[in-house]
């Protein structure tokens, strides 16, 4: 391709963009919906292509700087889906384009529940038999079936729902058309058209760790087809991109919400909704448009009586969405920031969290899913913001009761709870316990980790453990597996001028 690129070369980015060869960034950010269609001979200006670059790194969860950095212009060279992910909205207004943290419903569904498929073709059966096909793509179907009301039989006459495998311009324009291995793997059409398109270049794969997963890409496709958009939680199967092959591949809460806002949820009785969390709202669920904060002098009741801040023992603390850090003990909250203690706190949780339990075993937020669980008993709530989204109150028999803690060790790996020693893991798209994951002692995988302990806080991006324990805590070092000198330190350094603690003051 001989096309200049203008955005490039205004951005002085022009080497990395030659290295990572074939990457055009204004033609990439046009074709998937960031920048509106260029009007000849006019440029863009350099607001628009900011922002046009923020959304981006914002699908992507990278760090939104507005510039084509290296690392953003690697994210182009992802592998993903060929469906646009801003979908333009005539009526839409600023405010509109604001980006929460949530699936996306461009406002298509189908108007009938019963729907057939065909494939129209297979992929080389010398290179993955048809049988196997058959069952990879009946399985992607199953995985939305059993969250909504919709049935999908295959057929052999006519369809509703076509699957088709196809090279470079294969009849639906040539801004569709496929561009070889990697690049663009599928694209399907929303409701009602029932095109699902897939690349025959590319390597598809079943049950193993290389390739493009055939039931993974499948399944995004059909999101699309039955008219979910692409979705900006990190992790989500409707994220833009292909993020590789997963055994028992399962849908995310997020994608399980989406569908359920077009279709509502399966009946709770429906023995075929059994891997569908049980208290899923099965009307469409309002969520908020971005994620509200609290406000201090609205919504929070301050509580004039806090003689216990500066030696408050931490019963369950997390830092959540607002990247503030909460302390929660009792029926009350604490949320702190470098500067210490916000004005207004202590404050009753239920002034902003929606039905909160008092005095919470264990608290964590998920930067995979931006979603804030409290743990008590054998029972967990699960905030997207403050709102709530699910109180679940039966949980598997192994689940570890009343949890000293839950925290995660990365920003992407998972949720473990901490009981009697012992490590366990949550799967956030369950609510419970990790099926097959076998508990372990906590020496083994975080020697040195003080004990007895009342909770544990990991701030965003960073390894460090801080180890709460009574009214002082450790800072924990995972990479080293010891804590840091001069610790434990009085829990008081976290509540600024309240406690004497200079703003800023190092934890
Ligand atoms: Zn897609
Ligand atoms: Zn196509």
């Amino acid at each position: 391709m001989t096309k200049k690129d203008s955005m490039e070369n205004n951005a002085g980015d022009s080497e990395i963009a030659k290295r990572e060869n074939a990457v055009y960034p204004t033609e990439f950010l046009q074709r998937f919906g960031y920048l509106p269609e260029p009007e000849p001979g006019v440029a863009y200006d350099s607001e628009t292509k900011t922002n046009a670059i923020k959304e981006f790194q914002n699908m992507y969860h990278l760090e939104e700087t507005g510039k084509l950095n290296a690392e953003t212009i690697h994210a182009m060279t992802i592998p993903r889906c060929g469906i646009p992910d801003i979908i333009s909205d005539e009526g839409s207004d600023d405010e509109k384009r604001e980006i929460a943290k949530r699936y996306n419903t461009p406002g298509y569904k189908w108007t009938k529940n019963q729907l057939k498929w065909k494939m129209q073709n297979f992929w080389y059966a010398d290179r993955m038999s048809e049988s196997t096909q058959r069952q990879a793509i009946t399985d992607a179907f199953a995985l939305w079936s059993q969250v909504v009301p919709l049935d999908f039989q295959e057929t052999t006459g006519k369809a509703d729902l076509n699957l088709k495998f196809s090279t470079r311009n294969h009849g639906d324009g040539a801004e569709n058309a496929f561009d070889g291995p990697n690049g663009v793997l599928a694209h399907a059409y929303f409701p009602e058209n029932g095109e699902l398109h897939y690349d025959a270049e590319e390597d598809w794969t079943d049950g193993v760790n290389k390739g493009i997963n055939l039931k993974i890409v499948t399944a995004h496709e059909l999101g699309h087809a039955i008219g979910l958009g692409h979705s900006n939680v990190q992790g989500a199967l409707m994220a833009p991109y292909y993020a590789g092959y997963e055994e028992n591949f399962k849908l995310r809460y997020d994608d399980i919400l989406g569908a359920q806002t077009l279709y509502g949820g399966r009946a709770q009785d429906n023995p075929t909704s059994t891997t569908a969390p049980s208290t899923l709202p099965s009307t469409q669920p309002t969520k908020p448009a971005t994620t509200p904060a609290p406000n201090p002098t609205t919504s929070i009741i301050p509580d004039p009586s806090n003689p216990e801040t500066c030696n408050l023992v931490v019963k369950a603390v997390a830092q959540t969405h607002d990247q503030r850090i909460y302390f929660y003990v009792g029926d009350k909250m604490w949320r702190a920031s470098d500067y210490g203690v916000d004005p207004g706190f202590p404050a009753l949780i239920s002034t902003a969290y929606e039905k909160p339990p008092s005095d919470v075993d264990a608290a964590v937020f998920s930067w995979k899913t931006y979603y804030t669980y409290f743990f008590k008993g054998s029972e967990v709530w699960v905030y997207y913001g403050f709102q709530l989204l699910v109180h679940k109150n039966e949980l598997s028999s192994a689940f570890p009761s009343s949890p000293q803690a839950a925290f995660t060790s990365t920003d992407t790996g998972p949720i473990y709870l901490l009981k009697d020693n012992y490590l366990y893991q949550f799967d956030e798209s369950t609510f419970d316990l990790a099926a097959g994951v076998t508990p372990k002692a906590i020496q083994e995988v975080f020697p040195n980790l003080p004990t007895p302990l009342n909770s544990i806080l990991r701030l965003s991006s960073s390894p460090f453990l801080y180890v709460f324990s009574g009214n002082q805590y450790y800072k924990y070092d995972p990479a080293s597996r010891k804590v840091l000198d001069g610790y434990p330190k009085p829990n008081k350094m976290w509540m600024g001028k309240t406690c004497g603690i200079p703003p800023f003051t190092p934890k």
